[in-house]
């Protein structure tokens, strides 16, 4: 038998894969892709406001709570292996040691394709440096000198996930993946970001609006494929291809 399908996807905070790429998770693994999340933080300071605002609430407290719900959603999409890197976050420290734990995880997934964040993010730095991260580690997960003798990685794309407030990110899709199949899970996985309620229907509007976009290209005028809901990303690197389609 041969390695199974690998995928990668980098989210700085426990959340973000949820809402941005939690449809390409749940779609991959239905085709039998394992896809690894890794989380480097628990966007426990910047991204947990309606905790911080009970009685009480520690540092830890948050953390925990932060965990359950990415595990849950996580859970709901079936995603094969999420990792928890704790580097803190607001900001999230990228240092050398954190930049070699996240080689070793790309050198033994060995994805073929990666995920992370878009390139440009004034309201949220840590988005923005962790998408400079991710472009750091698959540099060195590629070089031959960088730990010889652990399997160096090929050139799996890297996939930029839609961002918050997306027209001031300077993010444009080129890529419109059909989760339509899939939205219940993504709906689902969601529902279990209890701290962060007030994205809820925000997210469901953007993978509608995406879904329109997906029958606008995939059909003209005339009307596309029929798609329900959406994710959109932008590819880093060119296409390898054999025939213009
Ligand atoms: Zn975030």
């Amino acid at each position: 038998m041969s390695d199974p399908q690998t995928a990668l996807v980098i989210s700085a905070h426990s959340a973000d894969f949820v809402w941005r790429c939690g449809g390409a998770i749940a779609l991959h693994q239905s085709k039998g892709v394992e896809v690894t999340v890794v989380c480097l933080s628990y966007g426990e300071r910047g991204e947990s406001a309606k905790l911080w605002k009970q009685k009480g609430m520690t540092l830890d407290k948050v953390k925990t709570e932060r965990r359950k719900e990415a595990e849950a959603a996580a859970s709901a999409l079936d995603v094969h292996d999420i990792q928890f890197f704790d580097v803190g976050d607001y900001p999230l420290d990228l240092g050398r040691e954190t930049q070699d734990r996240m080689v070793d995880v790309i050198r033994a997934v060995q994805p073929k394709w990666m995920m992370s964040h878009s390139k440009w993010d004034p309201y949220n730095t840590d988005h923005m440096y962790t998408t400079d991260f991710a472009l750091t580690c698959r540099m060195m997960a590629q070089a031959w000198g960088h730990n010889p003798g652990q399997k160096v990685l090929g050139a799996p794309q890297l996939y930029l996930f839609e961002p918050h407030q997306t027209e001031q990110m300077e993010w444009k899709p080129n890529v419109f993946l059909d989760i339509s199949e899939v939205w219940d899970k993504k709906r689902a996985a969601i529902e279990c970001m209890q701290g962060q309620e007030h994205l809820w229907d925000y997210y469901t509007n953007v993978a509608e609006n995406r879904g329109n976009h997906f029958r606008r290209n995939s059909g003209g005028m005339a009307g596309g494929r029929k798609a329900t809901h959406a994710e959109g990303f932008q590819m880093v690197f060119p296409q390898t291809v054999d025939e213009l389609v």
